[in-house]
């Protein structure tokens, strides 16, 4: 489904923010991706969901070339733009258009990529916000929300570009700890729904319950990739034993 081969990324410089990463996935797999700060959590997200030059190694997605480093590592990578287009990401500080209203940020993409019609796309907009019993706050603007609201409506206008997987880089971080409920609620429903997933939370209590599986990152390199049962109990690696310690 998801398969990342010889991952490699460093800014500028000669230090590799991501080292040499290796892992497969399912449908349906829902990642927690831990690790201290500076790991490379957020960069492997923004890898896999195209925002980055890779400097090495390649990315598939659905069995197909998604990204590849070239030869040379100097030019572009090569990237298939229509497999970009399956995954959805969602970013810790709310990304929405604060000019426009919340129909408006949800509508935006669908009818500018997909060439959905005005009234097919405020259509799926209102359905979903109904879902999310947002629908009376369709024409407040970002600034007007609550940063839960702002985080749900993040992963709606997500949604309705029907991405086959979701990206979630501590979407919660921010936010008041009487808000996050609302928006880990929403992330656990996904779940239920068999939405594949990858998570980076510093949330290890969200982490137990949400992750069929936790891959544990330091220094660019995945030290341990095991089920969450095994890795909050009985990890194999002192160094993950160490980080649960002080974040547990
Ligand atoms: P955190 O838990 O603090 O969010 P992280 O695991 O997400 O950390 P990354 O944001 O992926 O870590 O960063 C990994 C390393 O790459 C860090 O050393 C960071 O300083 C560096 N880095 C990240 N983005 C850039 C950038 N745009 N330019 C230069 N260095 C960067
Ligand atoms: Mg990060």
């Amino acid at each position: 489904f998801l398969s990342v081969h010889n991952l490699r990324k460093s800014y500028g410089g000669h230090v590799h923010v991501l080292d040499g990463m290796n892992f497969q996935m399912e449908p349906s797999e829902r990642i927690v991706v831990i690790g201290p700060s500076g790991s490379g959590k957020s960069t492997l997200l923004r890898c896999v969901m195209g925002l980055e030059k890779i400097d090495n190694g390649r990315i598939e997605f659905e069995g197909a070339r998604y990204i590849e480093a070239r030869a040379n590592g100097r030019k572009d990578n090569l990237i298939d733009t229509a497999v970009r287009a399956k995954i959805g990401m969602v970013f810790q500080h709310y990304t929405l258009f604060p000019h426009l209203t919340v129909l408006g940020n949800l509508i935006l993409a669908p009818i500018r990529s997909r060439g959905e019609s005005r009234a097919t796309a405020t259509e799926r907009a209102m359905q979903l916000l109904k879902r999310l019993g947002l629908e009376n706050r369709a024409g407040a603007y970002p600034g007007m929300l609550s940063g839960g609201q702002k985080q749900r409506v993040a992963i709606a206008r997500a949604l309705l570009l029907d991405p086959k997987i979701m990206l979630f880089d501590e979407i919660t971080s921010a936010l008041d700890p009487e808000l996050v409920a609302e928006v880990e609620g929403l992330m656990l429903e996904l779940a239920e729904q068999k939405m594949s997933m990858m998570i980076v939370t510093h949330d290890m209590w969200f982490a137990k319950r949400i992750a069929t599986r936790v891959i544990f990152c330091a220094d660019g390199r995945i030290v341990e990739d095991a089920t969450p049962a095994r890795i909050f109990s009985d990890p194999a690696e002192p160094r993950t034993a160490d980080f649960l310690k002080k974040v547990l």
